[in-house]
């Protein structure tokens, strides 16, 4: 690690301050991926700010007119355990406890949770080149170790996955991301924060040079009747996501009124496809109908020489969770799920 100094914003314009202009001086929340950065030489930081402080981040508010807004430095168990969203968004509190450990989830913030680095083997050592790390010194993830890899949109240049869970959730929800920058405040749509990798991988989401996360929108639509996270992983907790898949609807007369599915351990961000839920819109929600809309969602999919698998658990993934939304009491341990 390297020598860095340590400086406290109190509120969020003296952080914005500390920051802007000055890409060494980088903000520290629950530091449960930055200081890993750090200690691995990934990262360099002239100074760490820290935004611990700020009180006004730190809680749940609801809006008069419907949704809420979670505070940027809340924890994810402190939101995970909310009643608020216990009750009213089962489908993040669900996805958010399929994350991390319990430890790391005390500590990590939501903030912290968009702005989390890949979990890409290659990234992580500064000896072997790395795209994202290094620009231009190249991708041993496509010809190397690439089962935890990218099988949508990835590039030429990186084929590394975004890791969240929480973020697959929001994404599904459609929340809006609140920055605040040296310009003033602005939103941005979740489907528009995290980027694919193009010809740009070291640059990972929409956030501007000197902007901070202030929070996290969610619109009034809940989704608490039928809602399910699936999450596919090589151990049964503290693994990341081969395929997570966030599902929700509602439903009229029987049919799918509305329909939100997003995947994640695929691609370099949450992955959605709006023409697959425009298709399932006001179809029964059987297996046939949810495979075909698997199908659309997972169009242009293409593999490496180790996640070839990835492809058929995605689609396999995306109709049994259709079927645990449809009953989410099928979600009990031991419960067998049916469409
Ligand atoms: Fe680096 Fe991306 Fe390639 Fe991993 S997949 S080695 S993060 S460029």
């Amino acid at each position: 690690m390297n020598n860095f100094s340590y400086t406290k914003a109190c509120d969020i314009g003296q952080a914005v301050d500390l920051i802007n202009g000055n890409a060494g001086h980088k903000i520290v929340a629950g530091g449960t991926n930055i200081l890993d950065l750090l200690k691995y030489f990934v990262t360099e930081a002239e100074t760490i700010v820290d935004i611990n402080t700020i009180e006004e981040l730190s809680s749940l508010t609801e809006h008069a007119e419907g949704g809420i807004r979670l505070g940027a430095l809340m924890t994810n168990a402190d939101t995970a355990y909310h009643p608020v969203i216990e009750q009213q968004y089962p489908l993040l509190s669900k996805a958010i406890l399929a994350g991390a450990s319990a430890q790391i989830r005390n500590m990590a913030t939501n903030g912290g949770n968009l702005l989390q680095k890949t979990r890409c083997y290659y990234f992580y050592d500064p000896a072997v080149p790395c795209n994202k790390r290094l620009p231009g010194s190249g991708c041993p993830a496509k010809e190397g170790h690439n089962r935890i890899h990218a099988i949508l949109g990835h590039s030429e240049n990186c084929i590394a996955v975004f890791p969240s869970d929480m973020c697959v959730a929001l994404a599904a929800l459609d929340a809006v991301v609140q920055i605040s920058g040296p310009d003033g405040n602005r939103e941005i749509q979740f489907a528009d924060f995290h980027r694919l990798p193009g010809d740009t991988p070291e640059i990972d989401n929409n956030l501007k040079q000197g902007e901070v996360i202030i929070g996290i929108d969610l619109p009034a639509e809940t989704f608490s009747d039928h809602y399910s996270y699936l999450k596919l992983r090589d151990r049964s907790s503290y693994s990341f996501a081969l395929v997570s898949v966030a599902t929700a609807f509602t439903l009229e007369n029987e049919l799918i009124k509305e329909v939100r599915i997003a995947l994640g351990g695929v691609s370099h961000k949450p992955w959605r496809i709006k023409e697959a839920e425009q298709f399932l819109a006001g179809k029964t929600p059987s297996e046939e109908n949810f495979a075909q809309a698997a199908d659309i969602i997972l169009q242009g999919a293409s593999a490496f020489k180790h996640n070839e698998f990835k492809i058929g658990l995605a689609k396999k993934a995306i109709i049994r969770n259709a079927a645990m939304a449809l009953h989410p009491e099928s979600q009990r341990p031991g419960a067998k799920p049916s469409l």
